[in-house]
């Protein structure tokens, strides 16, 4: 069994009360590692760490070339840690192989490049207040911010919002998830080797309800940014009223992916179901879980879903040759069944997928795992709780519609304003409908293009407080000052 550590004052150490909690790898069903219990007083330890070495160490005196230097030397060593953090990160969240070590982690590093880059380009501005008197502009770190991070994509949410962080002279302290915390505290031994001051960076794995209830609230803590459900991020916004903490919240989603009849139905269809099934079995807060399709063709747009479903193999994910994994937890497993009843109890229809388990997989190894085989039904009622709530899982509901109006009045009828996808032949059409879709991305003819010099955020409930990405991603993590000075 292994056991992963807390990352506290530049140590790798167990949680003070000596507690542990188990991860579960759930291709199999078998707890395979161990990771800290912290509680209040680890989280205690971080915050004094984090403040000291925010006021007393060199990172925010060093010049910019300087730090920008230092992260580019961390993204080398994530890039070059790829085989080995991507397996510990497949093992405890179930995502595939393929993706963790070739896409997810590499993609990783070249994002915290980038990130390391824009550290040097912060600017402020000059204004001119009247003739005897002008102002400038200062950006300034904000202090000691706080990651929460979810179980979906620990290491690469955890390698973005870290060296944004830090590019931007903060210290961190960061709370993975605790169903899947072992990829980011592995990923902490790297700091050995690296010219990053001991404090800037902290990991304190542990329960949501115990240290992120208390990060929430810590008057120590200047800034949290928060990616998981639309739920705790309430729960969060309510704690964090105290000090009236500075918050960007990454929530959920029900995206729409509307594809009209004039669109290259093929790669309309592999980019639908690359949008809520492959590789990471829907668990994406930007999964296009409602496939809205205009009704001329929707009898063979669902066919050829139905079709590529049933073509997606779903089982191990250390396998090379996997297109879809398991669910990442025994409650998200459960939660996912229960959507499946659901949607035959309101009355969907169930074009294909629903069975579970080892229905799904052959391997007896296997035969525990949370795998649940990539499932859509078809109806034509967005009020269904299948059709309104984020599942996080692989089901999807295809809802026809007639015209632009009426696409355009399901696609926003949501709390949710994540993504929305639009698949059409007409590029008239495609900017008309992209401005009247309330979602903060919009992609044409392709799915899920997510880049870090692209702006991300959610519009209605799925986020507050910003977008992340984007050449301006530094300024989430800094205040603005300004300066106003008479020259009379
Ligand atoms: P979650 O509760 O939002 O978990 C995300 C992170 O928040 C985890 O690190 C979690 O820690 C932490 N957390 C939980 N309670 C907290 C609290 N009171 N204060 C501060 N932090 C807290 O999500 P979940 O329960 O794992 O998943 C439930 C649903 O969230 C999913 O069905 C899905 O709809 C949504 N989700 C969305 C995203 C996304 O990318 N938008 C990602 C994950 C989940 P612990 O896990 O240690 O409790
Ligand atoms: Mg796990």
């Amino acid at each position: 069994m292994q056991q992963f550590l807390n990352y506290i004052a530049g140590e790798h150490r167990p949680a003070r009360a000596g507690g542990w909690l188990d991860s579960v790898n759930p291709a199999t069903g078998d707890v395979w590692a161990q990771v800290p219990d912290s509680d209040v007083d680890d989280l205690e330890d971080a915050v004094r760490s984090a403040r000291a070495a925010y006021d007393d160490s060199d990172w925010r005196t060093v010049p910019m070339a300087v730090r920008a230097a230092r992260l580019r030397s961390w993204a080398d060593a994530v890039e070059a840690s790829a085989d080995w953090l991507g397996e510990i990160e497949t093992r405890d969240n179930g995502r595939p192989l393929n993706e963790t070590q070739h896409t997810q982690i590499p993609g990783a590093a070249m994002q915290m490049r980038y990130l390391a880059g824009l550290a040097e380009t912060i600017v402020g501005d000059t204004i001119d207040v009247r003739p005897s008197a002008f102002a400038y502009t200062v950006w300034e770190p904000v202090g000691v911010c706080a990651l929460i991070i979810p179980w979906n994509g620990p290491l690469p949410l955890f390698f973005a919002k870290a060296t944004a962080a830090l590019a931007a002279g903060n210290a961190i302290i960061v709370k993975p998830a605790q169903q899947a915390s072992a990829g980011i505290l592995a990923a902490t031994r790297l700091f050995d080797e690296l010219d990053i001051p001991p404090g800037m960076v902290q990991v304190v794995s542990g329960r949501g309800s115990t240290v992120g209830d208390a990060i929430s609230s810590h008057r120590g803590i200047g800034k949290i940014s928060f990616t998981g459900s639309t739920e705790t991020g309430r729960r969060i916004i309510d704690r964090a009223a105290g000090n009236v903490k500075n918050l960007l919240l990454e929530l959920g989603g029900k995206s729409p992916n509307i594809v009209f009849a004039d669109a290259d139905l093929d790669r309309a269809a592999a980019g639908a179901s690359a949008g809520i099934f492959t590789p990471n079995a829907g668990q994406a807060c930007v999964a296009g879980s409602r496939i809205l399709v205009e009704e001329s063709v929707y009898d063979d747009f669902v066919e050829r879903l139905r079709v590529r479903a049933g073509g997606i193999q779903v089982g191990d994910p250390l396998d090379p040759g996997t297109g879809m994994g398991p669910i990442a937890t025994a409650g998200q497993f459960k939660a996912v069944q229960s959507y499946v009843e659901l949607g035959r109890s309101e009355g969907a229809s169930l074009v294909t997928g629903g069975r579970v388990g080892a229905d799904v997989v052959s391997s007896t190894s296997l035969e525990h795992g949370y795998f649940v085989e990539p499932t859509l039904f078809a109806t034509r009622d967005n009020s269904l709780r299948v059709s309104q709530e984020e599942i996080f899982g692989p089901v999807a509901v295809a809802i026809p519609f007639r015209s632009e109006d009426e696409a355009i009045m399901i696609a926003n009828d949501t709390p949710y304003g994540l993504a929305a996808g639009l698949w059409t032949g007409d590029v008239g059409r495609a900017h008309r409908l992209a401005r009247r879709l309330d979602a903060g991305s919009v992609w044409v003819n392709t799915y899920k293009a997510l880049h870090w010099a692209v702006p991300f955020g959610g519009h209605k409930e799925s986020g507050t407080g910003g977008t992340a990405n984007g050449p301006t991603a530094l300024r989430e993590w800094m205040d603005a000052k300004s300066v106003v000075l008479d020259l009379s």
